[in-house]
């Protein structure tokens, strides 16, 4: 199904993201989580991209084309303007119409220590990426958007402010980074609503399966962590395979209540794993659309 038909009529999407394999791992390792997702029926799977990556680099596009032509699902890609100049992305663009890739999502980057090279001049923010692709065919341009506050935003309205020029310049669909408080989605929510925002946004899940990983990300992103979410961690850090089967049924929490108060999507940060990506489908997908058939 086309991107922009998706959300049509106050259907909820339910969308997925997978990262390339390793560098020095073979692409076809991305296969197996592939044959994982396939069943799940995914409105989409988004394609991370590295940061500092190059226009040399064609994984990302690569495994957008193996989603559609093998598995036969929707597929985008993300790509980062930080390290990549206007010619770079001239290439990128041209990478991804020879593949048939229409879904960008358009994104700065982070600043990378070991990237191969220094940061180029061209693009400053995502707007301006969004902008110039804009001008390089027909593509459905989806930016990243921050529950709590970017962390090198001034605060959550500046951010807000921000955003709004994402969206001005052409982004028609946000994904929102990970979240483990609801309440405060919501409160984004409003307050970009009442900023004129008035795409689709969908809400980043990710599920804690390991003490360190969520230790990681909460570290990079800054997600805040209710009550809830921290006796879980205390009751089940030292039992594996009781705090992943917790963060699974967190994720599944958050997720019903999320749909229940009408969110526009979920995008569910897979990690790549199959199993917690089919555990959590098997759950909500009967809630996503009820009565409607995926
Ligand atoms: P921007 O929109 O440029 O925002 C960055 C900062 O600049 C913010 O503080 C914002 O408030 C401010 N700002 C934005 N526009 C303006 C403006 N016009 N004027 C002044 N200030 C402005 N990173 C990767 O490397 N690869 C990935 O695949 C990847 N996927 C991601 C997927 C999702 C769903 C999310 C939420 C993030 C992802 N990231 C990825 C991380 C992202 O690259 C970083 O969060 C990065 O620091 C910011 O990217 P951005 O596109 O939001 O930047």
């Amino acid at each position: 199904m086309e991107l922009s038909e998706i959300m049509k009529d106050g259907r909820t999407a339910f969308t997925f993201e997978i990262f390339p394999p390793k560098r020095d791992m073979p692409i076809e390792t991305i296969y197996k989580t592939l044959d994982g997702l396939q069943g799940l029926h995914p409105d989409f799977i988004s394609v991370t991209y590295g940061a500092g990556g190059s226009a040399a680099d064609t994984k990302t596009a690569d495994i957008a084309r193996i989603i559609k032509e093998k598995y036969g699902m929707e597929s985008a890609v993300h790509l980062t303007c930080l390290y990549n100049s206007k010619e770079d992305i001239d290439l990128i663009v041209e990478q991804l119409k020879e593949r048939n890739i229409k879904n960008i999502l358009a994104l700065r980057g982070d600043y990378n220590p070991n990237a191969v090279t220094e940061p180029k001049e061209d693009f400053k923010h995502a707007s301006d990426l969004i902008a110039y692709l804009k001008t390089k065919g027909d593509f459905h341009i989806m930016g990243a958007c921050y529950p709590e506050a970017h962390q090198e935003a001034e605060s959550l309205d500046a951010d807000i402010e921000n955003l709004k020029k994402k969206v001005d310049a052409g982004a028609s669909h946000l994904l929102s980074q990970l979240f483990f408080d609801n309440d405060a989605f919501f409160r984004f929510l409003e307050k970009a609503r009442k900023a004129g925002i008035n795409v689709p946004i969908e809400a980043g899940i990710m599920p804690c399966t390991s003490k360190a990983s969520i230790e990681r990300m909460v570290t990079m992103c800054g997600a805040s962590l209710p009550a809830k979410f921290t006796r879980m961690m205390a009751r089940y850090q030292d039992y594996p395979d009781a705090l992943k089967e917790a963060g699974i049924a967190y994720a599944i929490d958050q997720i019903v209540d999320l749909v229940s108060r009408g969110v526009d999507g979920i995008h569910l940060y897979t990690m790549n794993s199959p199993y917690v990506a089919k555990k959590i489908t098997d759950a909500v997908a009967p809630l996503i659309n009820p009565g409607l058939t995926r």
